[in-house]
């Protein structure tokens, strides 16, 4: 059995330098560099399609394979919160923090692309390792596929470290994984006048107060209940003065499913639903509705790649079942373009400071399961590039 120690505590030392300086999306400069620099360093050329990505490429030198092409995706960007780990590799950087474990995936591929360099001669076909800026706000994915980030590309590849996974164990889901999401915003315009004379006026707060209850309807009532989905205000404002009616409210959310074909379903529903509630209260009504990220959908056929990619890490089934999660990924685009699948790694080691869920202050994960990480990317690769396997 292979050592892969050095290769282990190589992923600790660049997650640890990453995680001390996070950069929020699109502005990746600084983990653009280091990328850049290690990849040099183990002498794999690489290119940017846009601005903070990094795309490297890897041939094999075999010559008796399949030749196709296999993108193994890892993205940088980190969130705007204060960390309060106290651990020593906690931020630097004050409102920033690595809290969706990004440094951890970008790292992972690192060590991927270092196990990768020194095995070309063992495969045949393109490995194409994409750094990608600006998960969390969904801004670049759209721009690096109409820049060629896709073309060529057999299938996708994806990891994202889970929390509520114990270490050791994986997450491998035929079928949708994650969420689509559709955003909104409803802005509601009254006429103002003062609290002593409400029926000189039309109240805009108080119509959105009840277009706040009355859309919860749409689900319960304009889906098979069979169908998961979930709407959510997330903003409402409204009014500025206690003893005035306001003239304008906005209400703005989200609504999200596992089934492509919802995606922008929901418009006519909340169209409708605003137009008569704001004119029950002699207001009006103007819905923004966007189609923002589809479902995150696994092939069924690269979970079975994935599968025998992680009975190659861990010698043993390691397999835990898991719900979809109601969260979106932009890895959805990746995969609506090209089959594929994006896997979860549990990162709980039991204790309380690996227990923290994704996006929390003190989210922190155990460092000891990356290597299997590294080793899970490329074994995928290998797997497919191997053409052991026909069906997808
Ligand atoms: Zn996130
Ligand atoms: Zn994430």
């Amino acid at each position: 059995m292979k050592d892969f120690s050095a290769l282990s505590d190589y992923i600790i030392r660049i997650r640890r330098i990453i995680h001390k300086r996070p950069e929020l999306s699109g502005i990746e400069f600084l983990t653009q560099t280091l990328v850049k620099k290690e990849l040099e360093q183990m002498q794999i050329p690489y290119r940017t399609l846009h601005e903070t990505d990094v795309i490297a490429e890897i041939t094999g030198t075999r010559t008796n394979g399949l030749n196709q092409t296999v993108l193994l995706r890892a993205d940088m960007d980190a969130l705007p919160l204060t960390e309060k780990t106290n651990t020593e590799y906690a931020s630097e950087c004050p409102g920033v923090m690595h809290a969706c474990g990004h440094d951890s995936h970008t790292a992972m591929l690192l060590g991927a692309a270092k196990l990768l360099s020194e095995c070309r001669d063992i495969f045949s076909g393109t490995i194409r390792l994409v750094f990608q800026p600006a998960e969390e706000t969904g801004g670049e994915t759209q721009k690096l596929i109409e820049n060629g980030m896709l073309d060529g590309v057999n299938t996708v590849f994806a990891i994202h470290v889970a929390p509520d996974i114990p270490s050791g164990k994986i997450n491998i889901q035929p079928g949708p994984c994650m969420a689509g999401v559709d955003d909104f915003s409803i802005r509601i315009t009254g006429t103002g006048s003062h609290g002593a004379t409400p029926h000189l006026g039309s109240d805009a707060l108080l119509t959105g107060a009840h277009l706040a209850v009355n859309l919860q309807q749409v689900i319960s009532r304009e889906i098979d209940p069979q169908e998961p989905a979930v709407l959510t205000i997330g903003i409402f404002q409204s009014g500025t003065k206690i003893n005035l009616l306001a003239q304008e409210a906005v209400l703005s959310g989200n609504i999200r499913f596992f089934k492509k074909e919802l995606s922008g379903y929901f418009c006519e529903a909340l169209t409708r639903y605003s137009n008569h509630t704001a004119a029950m209260f002699r207001c009006s009504s103007f819905v923004t509705y966007t189609p923002s990220l589809l479902p995150t959908v696994n092939a069924p056929g690269c979970c079975i790649i994935a599968k025998a990619a992680a009975l190659a890490v861990w010698g043993k089934d390691n397999l835990m079942e898991r719900p979809a999660s109601m969260a979106s990924e932009d890895f959805s685009r990746y995969l609506n373009t090209v089959p594929g699948v994006m896997i979860f790694l549990g990162t709980n080691d039991g204790t309380k400071r690996t227990s923290w869920p994704l996006h929390h202050e003190c989210f922190d994960l155990d460092e000891s399961v990356l290597v299997n990480g590294s080793r899970l990317y490329v074994n995928y690769a290998l797997e497919w590039l191997s053409g052991k396997f026909a069906i997808l």
